[in-house]
């Protein structure tokens, strides 16, 4: 992995070969354990990907140990044995890029599962190939450069309508550089020629509508730039509260039925991102097939499109391959960053990156290393780091203007909760929001159960200015007094918990009675309910609003006397609670003013 890196920086960006020997490239299968089979007799160099057994099951050369290379196999090694042959292909680990992704559905190697199933019913054929994207289908395609232009790696030739509203750019890949020639408008398909490129070292390279990326190599962007503007995910208590940035990233880890899955397809459904990809890695089976079904009926809140049109999902579920769960990640990573090549902002979901750990665990173990801490390998921290580095903001090789975006959320599910476990602890030195999710909310059904004095936003001041200037410029103040709020909560409920609730003077009082407002309105937020599964920011803050104003004239009032029990029963809490399902600006405004009103003349 390290030299296949330093390759890639090295040549600002270039997919590295596999420098390949052709002095042998079949060796003989010796040794098979699990996922993880052992040849000698063949060349390959790291990384190159091999084809194991006579039927041809694609493996990647992972280790070399003298004359025996260390290979994972992507398939169910099951029936293999020693003497087999063991080929190679000179090329690495890859994913096609191109039009044909969107609303795909693909296993961790990029083979498309519905067309899989078809063709091989529930249990996939092993050795079974299909090219990631249809090669029949034929796109129109739109130049947007004239023969003769020089152009470098990731730059646009022209534009492919792959669904409506979406425009499709098609990239010279990174690397290449040239003058193009031959390129034509025209009906094409992925592999037929769309120009050619005369390179600089006087070759020719034909281009096409797609192009292969090793998964392991992140692509390259002309400049990173500093994440400020957030990722609006619907969701209240994470804009509000712990706001992730585009090109940033965040954690969500929980114990068992603490609400991940349910969080990550909300986000999948409603953040504000272009391009989604979900990588259900490892995890039942049937998580998939609730976003397989529910997604296919949903629409984007803000395109009225259907939101399958904007999102590529990678299923490596707990009963494939492990290997192909260790690639599924890197698969994802790959097509999201193409898309932000392209110029647009992109969202990742990895549920769960635990069962990816458990993945690099089972492999290293058959590969005789010496373990890390609770058996994982030593290089699971660096592993863990290098993934969610590919996320950023940043100009596009395509375009040093434009702002592009790679946001990347994991889940992460320690086992029993606990987040002192290397996993865990991994995430949390590199991930910039931290959401955690709390067992005892889910058991009271506080959802989303994002615990609001355990988590955190490192970015929430770098995405203030943005709420300031695009809801309202008393964004900061509102959600800095009701965090100022859910504080003094949690040390009055110990308080409580002592003496009693009645016991409290009546403006501590006030206080209990508004942060349950805060947190049964405002954080709470049923991802079932139709009316309140979305809730942009300028919805939030119509409620955060009325909660302050509530709790303003709330304390004045008991401030000159008034009772707590009298606030109360002027039955305005359920009335400000009602306002989340509201949408109307309006009717914020009219309660607002009726219960200032009332409050006020309380007690006179
Ligand atoms: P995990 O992935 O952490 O094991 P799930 O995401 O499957 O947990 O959530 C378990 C259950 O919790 C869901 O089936 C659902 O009933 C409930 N739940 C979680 N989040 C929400 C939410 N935002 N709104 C309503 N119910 C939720
Ligand atoms: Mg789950």
């Amino acid at each position: 992995m390290r030299t296949a890196r330093r390759t890639a920086r090295r040549t600002t960006g270039a997919p590295p070969r596999v420098a390949r020997n052709d002095r042998s490239s079949s060796g003989t299968l010796v040794r098979i354990a699990g996922p993880v089979v052992i040849a000698t007799g063949i060349a390959s160099p790291m990384y190159e990907v091999v084809l194991v057994g006579t039927e041809r099951l694609l493996g990647e050369v992972i280790q070399l140990q003298g004359d025996r290379t260390v290979i994972q196999v992507y398939e169910d090694t099951s029936g293999l044995a020693p003497g087999a042959p063991v080929t190679g292909t000179g090329r690495p680990l890859s994913v096609t890029l191109g039009p044909g992704l969107l609303s795909m559905v693909y296993d961790g190697i990029q083979r498309p599962l519905p067309i899989l199933r078809e063709r091989t019913g529930d249990f996939i054929t092993r050795g079974a190939r299909l090219p990631g994207l249809d090669e029949k289908r034929k796109w129109k395609f739109l130049p947007k450069l004239k023969n003769g232009t020089r152009v470098t790696g990731g730059e646009v030739l022209g534009t492919v309508e792959e669904v409506i509203g979406f425009e499709h750019r098609i990239l010279v890949p990174p690397g290449a550089s040239g003058t193009v020639t031959g390129l034509r408008a025209g009906e094409f398909t992925v592999t037929d020629e769309i120009a050619t490129l005369a390179t600089d070292d006087r070759k020719t390279m034909p281009l096409r509508l797609a192009h292969d990326w090793p998964v392991r190599i992140p692509r390259p962007v002309r400049e990173k730039l500093m994440p400020d503007v957030p990722l609006i995910t619907g969701q209240r208590v994470i804009d509000t509260l712990f706001p992730v940035a585009k090109g940033s990233t965040a954690i969500i880890p929980g114990p068992f039925g603490s609400g991940k899955t349910v969080t990550q397809q909300a986000l999948a459904k409603w953040s504000d991102a272009d391009i989604v990809v979900y990588v259900g890695c490892g995890e039942r089976g049937n998580e998939m097939t609730e976003v397989l079904t529910t997604f296919p009926d949903l629409k984007d809140p803000r395109t009225g499109r259907p939101l399958m049109n904007r999102t590529v999902l990678i299923a490596n579920t707990s009963n494939m391959p492990v290997a192909a769960r260790e690639a599924s990640i890197y698969t994802g990573a790959t097509i999201a960053e193409y898309f932000r090549d392209q110029g647009y902002d992109v969202a990742l979901m990895a549920d769960s990156t635990s069962r990816w750990a458990e993945a690099l665990r089972e492999i290293g173990s058959r590969l005789e290393e010496m373990p890390g801490e609770e058996g994982f390998p030593a290089y699971l921290a660096s592993r863990v780091a290098e993934f969610y580095e590919r996320a950023c903001v940043a100009h596009p090789l395509c375009d040093g203007k434009a702002r592009a975006s790679l946001t990347i959320i994991g889940a992460v599910s320690p086992p029993g909760g606990d987040i002192f476990e290397p996993v865990s602890q991994a995430s949390l030195r590199v991930a910039k929001a931290f959401w955690a999710l709390d067992a005892s909310l889910a058991q009271q059904r506080h959802f989303p159960s994002i615990n609001w004095l355990e988590s955190y936003s490192l970015a929430r001041e770098a995405l203030l200015p943005w709420f300031s200037e695009n809801v309202d410029a008393s964004w900061p103040d509102l959600v800095m007094r009701v965090s100022v709020t859910l504080q003094e909560e949690a040390q009055l409920r110990e308080i409580v918990q002592l003496v009693g609730a009645d016991a409290l003077p009546e403006p501590q009082r006030v206080t209990l009675h508004l942060a349950r407002l805060v947190r049964e309105a405002l954080l709470q937020q049923s991802a079932y309910d139709e009316r309140e599964a979305y809730a942009p920011p300028k919805r939030a803050f119509g409620l955060l609003r009325a909660i302050l104003a509530y709790q303003e004239a709330a304390q004045a009032a008991v401030a000159r006397g008034v009772r707590f029990a009298q606030v109360e029963s002027l039955g305005y809490w359920p009335r400000v609670y009602a306002l989340k399902y509201s949408t109307e600006a309006k009717a914020v405004d009219a309660l607002i003013a009726e219960m200032t009103g009332a409050l006020q003349g309380a007690g006179r």
